[in-house]
């Protein structure tokens, strides 16, 4: 039977556990992570995300500082939120919300939030620090998405040393910090992505599938391998002519109902990988409150 991993579930007991630890904090220190959450414009699905951030923060006990701009903020206006929020005491994490406009460059924002209040673990200094720390650093933050998987094949009960993982995708968000993450784990990684030649085959020798893509179903049953574990990390929203009424559908990267044939365990899309990102925000949240409490 293939085992269906269920991202809500590990997701709540995620947030149970930041909330005790979250409630004790406060009952020694007097003192609550802060979340600054900064949204730039109305892209729809942004403010579904920083919608549910919010609410999910909020029920862990984090204190959310809100700053929704306009679309017209210019780059130089929102650089000095960021400092402004850098040297802000009751604000531990900053998250900006992207994409951006395109008059605002991603980068340069996104690295000048302060190393140790970078809620979504993109600053370069992270991004190395992740590449160099022990696997049993417990005070790194560490992109969420990725983060998220791997607590997901932690909970499996696999050994993943030695195995054999495929990464389809390099981007900095997902695709390279879940090869890092892999190979602390001691597996064999390999990093796919577009020129990658026969990719199938590659696919196909993997014990471990974790696709960030982009390409709705792209990744074809036949390509996992019997017993291997698929990580699908893609969110695609796909039309679906069903008797004649289109609907709209959210659908992976992976042929779920074929790869579901081959696969000893699966996340399903959505309610797999998604809700992990969200939680393990609010994870890097609460870290970068004890970080700052030791300093
Ligand atoms: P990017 O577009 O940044 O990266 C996509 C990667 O896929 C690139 O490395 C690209 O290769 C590779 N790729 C594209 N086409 C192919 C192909 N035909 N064969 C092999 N590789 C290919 O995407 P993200 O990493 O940001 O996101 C990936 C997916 O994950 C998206 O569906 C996104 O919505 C989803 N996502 C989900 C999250 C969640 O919380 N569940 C969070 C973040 C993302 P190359 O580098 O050569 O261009």
């Amino acid at each position: 039977m293939t085992k269906l991993i269920n991202g809500k579930e590990i997701a709540q007991n995620l947030r149970n556990q930041l909330k005790a630890e979250i409630d004790s904090l406060k009952s020694k220190i007097g003192k609550v992570p802060g979340l600054a959450v900064v949204q730039v414009g109305n892209v729809a699905a942004s403010s579904v995300y920083v919608k549910a951030k919010t609410k999910s923060a909020k029920e862990v006990g984090i204190d959310v500082i809100d700053h929704h701009l306009s679309q017209e903020t210019s780059e130089k206006d929102l650089l000095e939120l960021v400092y402004k929020l850098n040297n802000q005491d009751n604000v531990n994490g900053i998250l900006v919300q992207l994409p951006l406009p395109n008059h605002i460059n991603e980068q340069i924002i996104l690295d000048s939030i302060h190393p140790n209040k970078d809620a979504d673990g993109f600053h370069p200094l992270n991004v190395g620090k992740l590449s160099i720390a022990s696997k049993n650093d417990e005070n790194l933050l560490i992109p969420c998405t990725p983060y998220g998987c791997l607590i997901m094949l932690k909970g499996l009960d696999i050994n993943l040393s030695g195995m054999n993982a495929i990464v389809i995708g390099r981007s900095n968000i997902v695709g390279k910090p879940m090869a890092q993450l892999l190979l602390k784990e001691s597996c064999t990684v390999t990093v796919a992505h577009s020129k990658t030649k026969n990719l199938e085959e590659v696919c196909k020798s993997a014990d471990i599938v974790v696709a960030a893509v982009g390409r709705p179903q792209m990744v074809k049953g036949g390509w996992i391998k019997k017993g291997a574990v698929v990580i699908d990390v893609g969110i695609n929203r796909i039309k679906l002519n069903t008797n004649g009424e289109i609907k709209n559908k959210l659908v992976g990267d992976v042929d779920f109902i074929e790869a579901k044939k081959n696969a000893a365990a699966i996340t399903p899309v959505p309610g797999g990988v998604g809700p992990m990102t969200i939680a393990c925000l609010l994870r890097n949240t609460t870290i970068a409150f004890k970080n700052s409490q030791k300093n």
